[in-house]
């Protein structure tokens, strides 16, 4: 009997160190609070459902910059943006091309620690992946200025190898079309999984970030296409190998602009001199009278100001920003503007934003992984994003000696 039970652990314990394919589903912009609110919103994502049932998931600590590049990148490195030098948020008019490029990441990627370890990787539209040198890609690419479209064409254009989108074409026919969407994501990953059985294969998907951007975070739009999206994981997940492990992960939750506070004009407006930055989320101080005026005004309906970041804090996460002696975090719903003139508290955009600090209470995304030798149903509470990319490649039997943290696999298969 002990011999047998002896057998069974070595067994589940090897089955949790064996390398596994697997498969990363990025969806930009699920925000924690939504799916808490999933039951009570009727939200129809079965599958989504399913993957936290049946598998250990977590609150998700984003980065900062939080845009898409620059997160997913941090996804796939372990390091944060002012490390791997993807920092651009995805304000798109103003994203240089050359970020399209996978070979303007700095530090080692997931999927150069696959390659060197023998193992295929497919990228369906991940960000900074152009040119990756992996078997199959679908590069997030576009030309000119994109608006909410990213049109097809600049996608397939960088496709390796070139006749991919042909070949994805044949069993989808509907795959070719002017605009690229997160159909053309999923139809492309079920293809791969079918025909070339990646062992890692990392999708992203922007369609429900978009939407809330335009109709606002957690609209009834936005719930919609995040129906829709849930139904494109299940076709993922339909088409995906025995024993494979899916990873579902958004970097950034969102929030709305309903109120803007200008900083600057704020302390104009006191008679205080301080040199006052907006940026990453926070209002960041240099010198000790400005922020002594804020501090006054900390917990203030009026004003939006929330609390007071510990610097240690700050610099660790947002080292450029040497200068600043005090930085402050905005309450729900309000933004911070870099803006010099106008009123110091106004009505906002009421559109959908998440250029939050990453502690900005509340504020936070969702990671869950689920498949062979994936503890059932397990909450780790909250973690970081940059957690993510050592576990990935410990579930893949890979190396990212780069990253910053240590792989959460333990604690999810044990
Ligand atoms: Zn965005």
């Amino acid at each position: 009997m002990l011999r047998f039970f002896t057998a069974f652990f070595l067994f589940t314990a090897s089955l949790a160190a064996a390398p596994r394919q697997v498969i990363v589903i990025s969806i930009d912009g699920i925000d924690a609070r939504l799916l808490r609110d999933a039951d009570s919103l009727k939200l129809k994502i079965p599958n989504i459902r399913r993957l936290f049932a049946t598998g250990t998931s977590a609150d998700l600590r984003g980065v900062n910059p939080s845009g898409n590049f620059a997160a997913n990148v941090s996804l796939v490195t372990g390091l944060r943006p002012a490390e791997h030098g993807i920092k651009e948020s995805d304000e798109l008019d103003s994203m240089p091309a050359r970020n399209f490029e996978a070979a303007t990441i700095h530090g080692q990627t997931l999927w150069q620690a696959a390659s060197a370890a023998g193992l295929k990787t497919g990228l369906v539209f991940w960000p900074a992946s152009a040119g990756a040198g992996v078997a199959f890609n679908l590069p997030e690419y576009w030309s000119g200025k994109p608006a909410r479209d990213v049109e097809f064409e600049p996608v397939a254009t960088h496709a390796f190898p070139a006749g991919l989108p042909a070949m994805i074409s044949k069993a989808s026919p509907q795959f070719e079309k002017q605009l690229w969407d997160d159909s053309s994501a999923a139809q492309a990953a079920v293809y791969l999984l079918r025909t070339a059985k990646p062992d890692l294969l990392l999708v992203h998907m922007s369609g429900f970030e978009i939407e809330q951007h335009e109709t606002s975070a957690g609209s009834v739009y936005a719930r919609e296409v995040l129906e829709s999206e849930d139904d494109l994981i299940g076709q993922i997940l339909a088409a995906s190998p025995q024993g494979a492990v899916t990873v579902l992960v958004s970097c950034h939750g969102f929030e709305n602009a309903n109120k803007v506070l200008r900083p600057k004009v704020l302390l104009q407006q006191a008679k205080v001199a301080a040199k006052i930055d907006v940026a990453d989320g926070l209002i960041g101080v240099t010198g000790k009278s400005g922020a002594d005026y804020l501090r006054t005004l900390i917990g203030n309906p009026k004003f939006g100001i929330a609390r007071e970041v510990p610097m240690d804090e700050v610099r660790q996460r947002a080292p450029e920003w040497k200068a600043w002696t005090a930085a402050f975090d905005t309450q729900k719903d309000w933004v911070a503007s870099e803006e010099a003139k106008g009123s110091a508290a106004s009505t906002g955009s009421h559109q959908g934003v998440h250029a939050f600090w990453p502690t900005h209470p509340g504020y936070r995304s969702i990671v869950v992984f689920s498949g062979q030798g994936i503890v059932r149903g397990r909450k780790l509470g909250e973690i970081d994003l940059i957690d993510v990319a050592p576990t990935l490649a410990e579930l893949l039997g890979v190396k990212l000696p780069q990253a910053k943290r240590k792989s959460l696999l333990p604690v999810m298969t044990h």
